[in-house]
C-alpha cells in the first residue's frame, strides 16, 4: 500500500490523475458562498470563473441547497428513464417555458458533452442524414463524437480517428474573420455554410452545430446576425440548426440563452453547466416532431435526470427569475466591458475585449500591431489574480484569453474590485 500523504492538497495532486489537465490552480477550496471561495487557510477570493461558467446562482444558495436537500431525503436515485419522476416532469416542463420557440421536450443527461452526443444523434435519427457541420475554433465537449464537431486540433490530439463526415466553417469572428477580413464581419462567413455544404460534405448533412458564443474559442461573438443568415441557409437544404448553450444558458449572456440575442429559434438546444448551480446535469431540448424520432431503447442515461440534480435546477430557475438574474447578468456586463475599455486604454497588451453578459474575454497579445498571442502573459495574470485574491480563467484558442465569468449573483462592489485587481495584475505583469 502507498505512504499515507499528509494534507488534503497532497493526496489530491498525488492520487487524482491529473495528467490531462494543464494546470491546477494552488488553491484548496473549503466552503463557498455567493460570489466568494474560501481556501482551507482562510484566504478569501472573489470568484470570477464560478466552476468553468457553472455556478449560476452563486455557491451553495441556499435555496438551491434546500431544494436539493429536500429531495435526498425522499429518494436519490430511481432511474429517471425506468420510473415517473415528478422533480424531472417539473423541471422539463420549465424548459418548455424558458427556452425559444417550440422548443418542447427535453432528454436529460449528466453532462454538455453526453448533452451533445445525444442531440447529434437525435439530429441523426430525425434527418437519417449521417453529416455535421461544425465551426473551426469551436468546442463541444471531450467524448469522441463532441470532440469530431470541435474546431480545435489542441483538444483533438492523440484521440483520434474520429467520426467522419464532420466539415468545418469558418469561425465568425467579428474583428478577424479570416472571410470576411478588412477587420470587420460583413456576413460572408455566414454565405460561406453554403460553400462547406456544397464543397466539404456529400449533401447528407443532419445538422449545423454551434454555440451561440464561443467560450472555449475565446468569447468570440457572432454577428448579430450571423445566425439569422445561416438559418436560412440550412432551411434550404433541410439541415438542423443544434444550438450548443452548455456554456451560454441560463442567463450567462444577459438573456436566458445565447441565441436569445439573435432572433432565431433552434432546431435542437443543448444545456448543461449553469442549470443546476453545480449538480452534474444536461439535457437536450428539441420540438416533438424532432425529439420523437428516436426509436424505444435508442438512448438512455442511467444518471441522467438524476431527482437531486433536477430539483436543483428547478430551484436555480427560481432564483434566476425570482433574483433578476439575465437583468443582472446583462447590466454588470455592460458595465464591466466599459470598464474593461478603460483598462484596454491604460494596458496596451489587451488586444481586444469582448463578450456578452457575464460572459467576458480579455484578449492578451504581445503587441496591437501584430496581435500576436501572449499565452504565458494570460497565465501570469491569472496567477497574479490569485495572488490578490481573485479567480479568473484562461482559454481561447491560443490560451491567451482571460476569461471572466462569474456567478450572476456577483455585485457591482464585488466586479469592481475584481476589474481592479486586474487592473493591478496587468500592470505587476507588463
Ligand atoms: N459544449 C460547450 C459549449 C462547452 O463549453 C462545454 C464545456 O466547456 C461542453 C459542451 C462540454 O461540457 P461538459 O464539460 O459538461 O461535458
Amino acid at each position: 500500500m502507498s505512504a499515507v500523504t499528509t494534507s488534503a492538497a497532497d493526496r489530491f495532486l498525488r492520487y487524482v490523475n491529473l495528467s490531462a489537465v494543464s494546470g491546477v490552480e494552488p488553491i484548496t477550496v473549503d466552503h463557498g458562498s455567493g460570489s466568494e471561495l474560501w481556501d482551507v487557510d482562510g484566504r478569501r477570493y472573489i470568484d470570477c470563473f464560478a466552476g468553468i461558467s457553472v455556478v449560476s446562482t452563486g455557491h451553495s444558495h441556499p435555496r438551491v441547497v434546500a431544494a436539493a436537500r429536500e429531495q435526498m431525503e425522499r429518494f436519490i436515485h430511481c432511474g429517471t428513464y425506468l420510473y415517473q419522476v415528478p422533480v424531472v416532469g417539473d423541471l422539463a416542463e420549465r424548459l418548455a417555458a424558458v427556452t425559444p420557440g417550440r422548443l418542447e421536450k427535453t432528454f436529460f443527461s449528466t453532462s454538455g458533452a453526453e448533452a451533445v452526443e445525444g442531440a447529434l444523434r437525435l439530429a441523426r435519427a430525425f434527418t437519417g442524414r449521417t453529416e455535421f457541420i461544425a465551426l473551426e475554433t469551436g468546442f463541444h465537449g471531450r467524448t469522441n463524437a463532441t470532440l469530431a464537431v470541435t474546431g480545435n486540433r489542441k483538444r483533438k490530439q492523440h484521440g483520434g480517428p474520429y467520426l467522419g463526415g464532420v466539415a468545418f466553417a469558418p469561425v465568425p469572428h467579428l474583428t478577424r474573420c479570416r472571410v470576411c477580413g478588412g477587420g470587420r464581419c460583413t456576413l460572408r462567413c455566414a454565405d460561406a455554410v453554403e460553400d462547406v455544404i456544397n464543397y466539404h460534405t456529400s449533401g447528407n448533412v443532419a445538422a449545423f452545430i454551434a454555440e451561440p458564443i464561443l467560450g472555449e474559442a475565446g468569447i468570440v461573438v457572432p454577428h448579430p446576425d450571423y445566425f439569422r443568415r445561416v438559418k436560412e441557409i440550412l432551411d434550404r437544404h433541410g439541415i438542423l440548426l443544434i444550438i450548443d448553450e452548455v456554456q451560454t444558458g441560463f442567463g450567462r449572456t444577459g438573456r436566458m440563452f445565447g441565441i436569445e440575442h439573435y432572433g432565431v429559434e433552434p432546431d435542437i438546444m443543448t444545456m448543461a453547466k449553469g442549470i443546476a448551480s453545480g449538480f452534474p446535469l444536461g439535457g437536450f431540448i428539441a420540438r416533438p416532431e424532432i425529439a420523437d424520432s428516436f426509436q424505444p431503447g435508442e438512448h438512455l442515461s442511467t444518471f441522467g435526470g438524476n431527482p437531486v440534480a433536477c430539483a436543483a435546477a428547478v430551484a436555480t430557475l427560481d432564483v434566476i427569475e425570482d433574483e433578476g438574474l439575465c437583468a443582472n447578468s446583462a447590466r454588470l456586463g455592460d458595465w464591466l466591458l466599459g470598464r474593461l475599455a478603460e483598462l484596454a486604454a491604460a494596458h496596451p497588451g489587451i488586444g481586444e475585449v469582448r463578450g456578452k453578459g457575464l460572459m467576458v474575454g480579455v484578449e492578451l497579445v504581445e503587441s496591437r500591431e501584430s496581435m500576436e498571442p501572449a499565452a504565458q502573459r494570460a497565465t501570469r495574470v491569472r496567477a497574479a489574480c490569485r495572488e490578490r485574491g481573485l479567480i479568473i480563467g484562461v482559454g481561447g484558442f491560443f490560451a491567451n484569453v482571460l476569461r471572466i465569468q462569474p456567478p450572476l449573483v456577483i455585485t457591482e462592489e464585488q466586479l469592481s474590485s475584481a476589474a481592479t485587481i486586474l487592473d493591478e495584475a496587468l500592470r505587476e505583469t507588463a
